[in-house]
This record gives structure tokens, sequence and C-alpha cells, in this order.
């Protein structure tokens, strides 16, 4: 971090300055030019409040040269992290498809799903119980019963399952649950973001609908700050003028993601376009572009799904994709 100061400052505030950051474990270098000052801070800056300082009489302007994650920085952590996922693992080269409903409806709809998907190569269950919906008149989830038919699944079918949490006093029901997803509606829902970093638990975190790769990494940083290092990114789409598609969907956020950090990143181009027919060349593309893994909406029915019917794939549609990714996977950017 360069701490730029302002010309005329007098020695006395230099000097406060100086100490009190001495005083906060930062090696200091001083460079005193003929107008300007110029003062390098040496240390772990993650933790430096920039606008504090930038805003001190004496300072003129404040710039980080590192960025400010330090846990999910890959200048820290060069080797890709492998994340476990109950029996399965995601990042360094174990590519993985989660696949399965937006939400749990009923056992014969969550059982039938998980079994086409697994035989069709898919390496884990979604399936959401608490759903965060636009509406409060909308189907809400099945709540504690759309967990136990997960880990019914789950028993059936042997994939671990990954599931959506909204508040973090839910989190003793979510015991059976693999992975915890934390949707892109509290990417920066803090407070349970710190729960989270309190277990040991595989978070899927998503991307907010309207935030940074940068945030994104800064929530990352929240759970891995509590100690929980196993934590998955995920690009889902981020909203624009663009109307044709539900969500945007950045693929460029996954070389930009691979290269700041040493995290499993995975692409769900079911909610980053909103349209079955665009998820299979997503799905693709984002293989293609070096992405860890694969989020899929697959129903059994979809014209009657309680949710995001629009953007479901049958488990038919599903075999297909899974095909495809097989084919493009040894063409991935890595
Ligand atoms: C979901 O995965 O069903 C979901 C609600 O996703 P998002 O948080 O990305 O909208
Ligand atoms: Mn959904």
């Amino acid at each position: 971090m360069i701490i730029l100061l302002k010309d005329k400052v007098n020695e006395n505030q230099v000097k406060n300055l100086t100490n009190w950051l001495e005083g906060n474990g930062f090696g200091l270098h001083i460079s005193k030019g003929q107008n300007h000052t110029i003062i390098g801070l040496i240390g772990d800056t993650s933790r430096v409040d920039m606008d504090l300082i930038a805003s001190l009489d004496i300072v003129e302007t404040v710039k980080r040269i590192q960025e400010p994650f330090k846990s999910a920085n890959r200048k820290f952590h060069e080797d890709d992290s492998i994340v476990d996922c109950g029996n399965a693992k995601i990042g360094g080269g174990h590519f993985q498809i989660i696949a399965g409903p937006c939400s749990v409806e009923n056992r014969e709809q969550i059982i039938s799903v998980a079994q086409a998907v697994k035989a069709s190569g898919a390496g884990m269950l979604r399936g959401g119980a608490f759903k965060p919906r636009t509406s409060p008149y909308a189907f809400q989830g099945l709540h504690e019963k759309g967990l136990e038919l997960l880990s019914e699944a789950k028993k059936a079918t042997g994939l671990p399952i990954v599931t959506e949490i909204m508040e973090a006093a839910h989190l003793p029901l979510f015991e059976d649950v693999d992975v915890i997803q934390v949707g892109a509606r509290n990417m920066q829902n803090f407070e349970l973001l710190k729960e989270l970093g309190q277990t040991r638990k595989t978070i899927l975190l998503k991307r907010g609908l309207a935030n940074t790769l940068e945030e994104l990494l800064m929530s990352a940083e929240y759970i891995m700050a509590g100690g929980n290092n196993n934590v998955i990114l995920c690009e889902r789409g981020i909203r624009t003028f663009e109307t044709y598609t539900r969500n945007t969907l950045d693929l460029s956020a996954v070389p930009v993601l691979r290269r700041l950090t040493h995290l499993p990143v995975v692409v769900d181009p079911s909610h980053g376009t909103g349209h079955a027919y665009l998820v299979k060349s997503m799905a693709m593309a984002a293989t293609v572009a070096g992405a860890d893994g694969l989020i899929i909406e697959v129903h059994n029915d979809p014209p009657h799904a309680l949710c995001d019917g629009k953007q479901s794939l049958t488990p038919e549609q599903f075999d297909e994709l899974a095909k495809g990714i097989q084919n493009v996977l040894p063409f991935a950017v890595r």
C-alpha cells in the first residue's frame, strides 16, 4: 500500500502518522521527493482501513498494490485448492457436474432426477429446500421436509447433496448436507458468512446479482477468515441491460478468478441465461474457459416445475449436455 502525502505537510504531522503506522506493526519505506512524500507500507495490509487513512488531513491519496483478500489469494497459495464435497472432490483437476431441480418438490421427483443425473455422470445432486423467491406468494420450498427428501435421495444414489441456506439459525438442519450453497442474494450477508466460517462445511458461494469479482472474493474471505477454507465460487450471471437472457453470464469471470484465487470456480448457466436452450452451449463454453465444475438445473417435468422450469433441462437434455462436456473437457484452458 502506498500513501502519497500532500505537499507542504509539517514534519510533526508526518511523524504522528509514521509512528501510528509503525505502532500497527508495519514496516515503512519513506521516499521524500521535491514536493511530495510517499510512504510505502510493508506487511499484511489486508486489515488496513484505506478510507480512514485517505481521510487524514495530510494525505493526498492511498493506493493498494496488493489485493485486499489474503486467504483466497493465489499469491499466497499457488496450487489449486481441492475441496471435499462428501465423497466427491472439486478443484485441481477434479471436475464436477452438480445437477438437480431448482427446488425439491416431492419424493418421486427428487429421487427420479437424482437417479437420472447420476446415470448421466453428475457427481453431486442439487435441490433447493429454502428458496429465495422475489415474490412472497411464490413457492418458498419444502423447508425441513425438503432437506429430508434430499437425504433420502443421497441414500438412494450415493450422490453428495448441495442446497441453499438462507439464515444461520437453520444450520443445525444442514448436518447431512455436503455442500451448503449461499445464494446470489445472500452473497453479502456478512453475518451469515461469518457463521459459516465457524463451521467446516463446504460452502458454494454464488456471485451476487450486481457484485464485482473482488466483492465475491471478499465474501469468500469472510468465510475463510473464520478458518473454513472449504469454499467454492460460483459465477451465475449478473444484471445488465440485456433482456433476452435472465442474467448476463460473465464467462470471463472464470479465467479472472482462476488467476486471482486458488479456490475452485463453478459456473451456473441455468440462472446465468434463464433459458433451457442456452444451457448446453454455455456449459461447454464455461468448461473450455477452465471452470472446475458446473451447476445445472434438471427437472423431470420442466413445464410443471414449481420454480425455474423455463431454464430447467429434462433428464434427456442433461444427458446430452454431460456428453458434450466430456467431449470438450480435454480442450479446457487451464
Ligand atoms: C438457485 O441456485 O436455485 C438460486 C436461487 O440461485 P441464485 O442464488 O444464483 O439466484
Ligand atoms: Mn433456480
